[in-house]
């Protein structure tokens, strides 16, 4: 056979499928889209040009810049987060490949709060892993006798991910001391996708297992906060003995990271977005108070997301009504095992959220 063995599990992302189907109409209403609908900040975009034109231009190291690695510990510290060592990956996607090479035998299982970002079940996949899904319906909350139930003697590590993509959920500081508590009782290891942690809407910050527990991977990037998806660029903090395994890993995947990108990040950590935050929080309100009267919706607390459930309870076919309208929102079943809500990102213009708005409450 051609192609391995580790494939055999493996599907074509269904949030890509959307996205593809809305890029090839004329006007879409698309709330499909997982990234912010704002630039790159000027300055950073200038600090980023400066350096190409400086030629800043070679392999950096393969942990990443020093300058970088000092900034991004400074900015952890601040937090209160905890970890020995820091290194610069290719977007927290590439910080949670390495982890997960470096972490997963084949048969290891690994928890997983459901709904999911799809890439954590991949992941978990490509490895050879068995994910373990914890439901967390219908008030999106961790509850301890639902992750209890899941731990067995082949888990290896469990995932946390607040604010939560596709939910847009934060869990309290209450359920992460429950999840740390229960962690720490039988020696496992927590990974924090805190990629979202800058987009939190009704109240200055939230708390993160890195915070809590020390035998923590936390991930965090640029994508988000600052937009700079297309430049590819994000951070893994943690213990030592794994984040070594892990730069190692990396001389042999991705190499190095981006150069320019990695000057342009300094600058990031300092630059605020509150005023872009607050632009998110008017659009949260605008979509929820629009869907609230006709969808069971829990009203987003971080992120970009909202994820009713619809009328009828069949996520896909309702994808199905919205797309002939013209209307690319995502399956929940995309995300979860179940197939009862749709994610509807608000990560758009003003003008597309009310149409985006007036199509799903009459098709509702
Ligand atoms: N983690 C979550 C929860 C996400 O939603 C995304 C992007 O949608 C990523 C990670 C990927 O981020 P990056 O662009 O840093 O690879």
């Amino acid at each position: 056979m051609l192609i391995s063995e580790r494939l055999k599990n493996i599907k074509p992302s269904g949030v890509r499928r959307i996205f593809d189907l809305a890029r090839q109409m004329k006007d879409p209403i698309n709330l499909s889209i997982g990234e912010p609908d704002f630039d790159i900040p000027v300055p950073l975009k200038e600090e980023g040009i400066e350096w190409i034109r400086k030629g800043f231009n070679k392999y950096t190291p393969t942990q990443g810049i020093p300058e970088l690695r000092e900034k991004i510990t400074l900015h952890l510290k601040k937090k209160g987060i905890q970890f020995e060592e820091v290194m610069v990956t290719a977007g927290v996607t590439g910080g949670l490949l390495l982890a997960s090479l470096a972490l997963i035998n084949p048969g290891d299982e690994v928890i997983i709060p459901d709904p999911f970002f799809v890439m954590y079940e991949y992941q978990v996949l490509l490895m050879g892993g068995i994910p373990v899904f914890a439901d967390t319906y219908p008030d999106f909350r961790l509850r301890e006798e639902e992750i209890v139930k899941k731990i067995s003697k082949k888990t290896k590590f469990i995932i946390i991910n607040s604010p939560n993509n596709p939910t847009g959920a934060i869990y309290p500081e209450e359920d992460l001391r429950m999840v740390v508590r229960v962690a720490r009782e039988r020696d496992l290891l927590i990974l924090s996708d805190d990629i979202y942690d800058n987009f939190v809407f009704d109240a200055p910050s939230c708390s993160c297992i890195g915070q809590f527990y020390e035998k923590t991977l936390t991930f965090g990037g640029f994508s988000k906060g600052w937009a700079m998806t297309g430049w590819r660029l994000g951070y893994v903090a943690g213990p030592k003995e794994i984040l070594r395994q892990m730069i190692t890993l990396q001389q042999y995947t991705f190499s190095s990271m981006n150069s320019f990108a990695q000057k342009a990040a300094i600058k990031a950590l300092d630059f605020n977005v509150e005023h872009y935050i607050a632009g998110y929080k008017k659009k949260r309100d605008l979509i929820y108070n629009g869907l609230k009267e006709k969808f069971i919706v829990q009203k987003p607390q971080g992120a970009f997301y909202l994820f009713p459930e619809v009328p009828g309870g069949n996520g896909e076919a309702f994808v199905e009504k919205a797309i002939q309208q013209n209307l690319f929102i995502v399956p929940g079943s995309v995300f979860s095992k179940r197939n009862t809500h749709v994610r509807i990102s608000f990560a758009a213009s003003e003008e597309t959220l009310l149409k985006g708005i007036e199509v799903l409450n009459r098709i509702s």
